[in-house]
């Protein structure tokens, strides 16, 4: 038989029952756009000799992967993961998770009109940046505040705002703070492209008042410090203190602008955790413009935000770029509500998301782990791996706090034989599960920090695994 004619027309396998439900689901064009490029795969193997075999079987066969294609496709690209690499703010993984009354701020503030800028007084035309504004000073202590996309834009616009002038574009930074930040933002980068003239003073580890002093001139336009989020130097070290800065600055009657990176509104020592600079103390110290991003130890959305004199704020936001990197009416509505949690400090804890988990204590997580280790060690029992309850320490992530740690626990996957490869196919099966399961091999283990795996989520998390047998981490390539 001509093998060309075993293969079914597209109008007869749309008509086959079995895929009634997806066409009712995904639509007429849907289903026929998949069956036609699998009709073509057809054509294609027979041009390439192959015999497809018996003709009901080919049909069948067809609808089987049109209607998995059609399933794969409906999977939102753009999904929930576990979190359990043990990195909190993970910014691959989206940072902050958002505590419940920002989420339903969001989908109130998504769902209906809203007074984005609209002046409820007056019935006039309002700013959508007074929304946070008034929050932002009661809590940092600066008197003006305005908000964009994310620190690297408010840093940007700070730079392009303030030191682009013809002749006055100087910059003046020291050595050990010229940082890159997950390799797109780096500091010499957003200089250059903003208009910006960097001035490095100091040196890599020390950096003193008077290279700062013997470094400005007429020419320039602000003395600026950039907290090292990502990395700390130790030993023989100086910095200039932001008060000595900030006085110098104002001697030479240009602004000190403090890049503070993550910052946080709250004083995080209060539960346990290593101090992180913010943005009321550099404004109490002088720092006439600081500027921190909205999902780091914040804990709320992503979003650079700038407080600081008003006379700056003013300036900035009148510059043509703010409306470029404006924010939209969701990220404000979230970004209000967790500012509104850093009014009662007390309750914090219980309310922000971020907060809970990096105070999560290592009993608690490692209680999970004993709770977990039972199912997922069933669910990988045919696999010459052993699991077992490991402590373990996570990070804080973001560039915040990098060589601080924060003791946890989790479950530890190990090969058996001295192969590894076991493991990096199980990482892919854990991938490739319903909510994908992010872990981290180290050394020779594969490893799942629980402290980001929340106790309402533990079910699904083994409901799910499961699915781990019908994945081809046996096989051997
Ligand atoms: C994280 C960080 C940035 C960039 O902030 P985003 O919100 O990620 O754009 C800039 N500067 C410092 C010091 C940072 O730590």
């Amino acid at each position: 038989m001509n093998q060309f004619a075993k293969i079914p027309s597209v109008s007869r396998v749309l008509e086959n029952q079995r895929l009634a439900q997806s066409i009712n689901e995904y639509g007429h064009s849907a289903v026929t756009r998949v069956i036609r490029n699998h009709l073509e795969i057809l054509r294609q193997q027979v041009s390439d000799g192959v015999d497809l075999g018996d003709k009901d079987e080919i049909e069948s066969g067809l609808i089987r992967q049109v209607i998995q294609d059609l399933q794969q496709q409906a999977v939102p690209n753009l999904r929930p993961v576990f979190n359990l690499t043990g990195t909190v703010l993970h910014t691959n993984l989206g940072r902050a998770s958002l505590p419940p009354d920002a989420i339903a701020a969001m989908v109130d503030a998504a769902r209906y009109p809203c007074a984005l800028e609209y002046d409820l007084e007056t019935g006039g035309r309002g700013d959508r940046d007074a929304l946070v504004e008034e929050l932002l000073c009661e809590l940092t202590g600066a008197e003006a505040a305005t908000v964009v996309n994310n620190n690297a834009a408010a840093v940007f616009l700070t730079l392009n705002t303030l030191a682009s002038a013809k002749g006055k574009k100087q910059v003046i930074v020291s050595r050990g703070e010229l940082i890159e930040i997950g390799g797109a933002f780096r500091v010499p980068d957003i200089m250059s492209r903003s208009g910006a003239k960097l001035v490095e003073v100091g040196t890599t580890n020390r950096t003193h008042l008077k290279d700062f002093q013997g470094a400005i001139t007429s020419k320039t336009a602000m003395l600026m410090k950039i907290h090292t989020s990502n990395y700390e130097i130790q030993g023989f070290t100086h910095a200039v203190p932001e008060k000595q800065l900030a006085e110098l600055a104002h001697k030479s009657e240009v602004p000190f602008v403090v890049d503070l990176g993550s910052g946080t509104l709250a004083h995080l020592e209060d539960w346990g955790l290593p101090h992180e600079p913010t943005p009321r103390e550099s404004i109490e110290a002088g720092a006439d413009l600081v500027t921190f991003s909205g999902d780091k130890l914040l804990g709320g959305p992503q979003a650079g935000l700038l407080v600081g004199k008003r006379a700056l704020i003013e300036q900035i936001k009148k510059n043509p770029l703010k409306r470029a990197l404006r924010v939209g009416k969701i990220t404000l509505a979230a970004l209000e509500a967790v500012l509104r949690l850093y009014r009662n400090p007390d309750s914090l804890q219980n309310k922000l998301a971020t907060l809970q988990q990096l105070t999560r204590p290592q009993a608690d997580i490692q209680a999970a782990a004993e709770r977990l280790l039972p199912m997922l060690q069933s669910a990988l029992q045919p696999l010459p791996v052993s699991v077992e309850v490991v402590l373990l320490n996570s990070q804080i992530g973001s560039g915040s706090l990098p060589v601080e740690r924060l003791p946890s626990a989790g479950l530890s996957i190990r090969s058996n034989s001295r192969k590894n490869g076991i493991l990096h196919r199980m990482e892919a099966a854990l991938r490739k599960l319903e909510r994908p399961v992010i872990g981290r091999i180290d050394n020779d283990a594969m490893l799942l920090d629980l402290r980001c795996l929340a106790h309402e989520d533990e079910a699904f998390f083994i409901r799910q695994l499961s699915q781990l047998a019908q994945m081809p981490i046996h096989e051997t390539k």
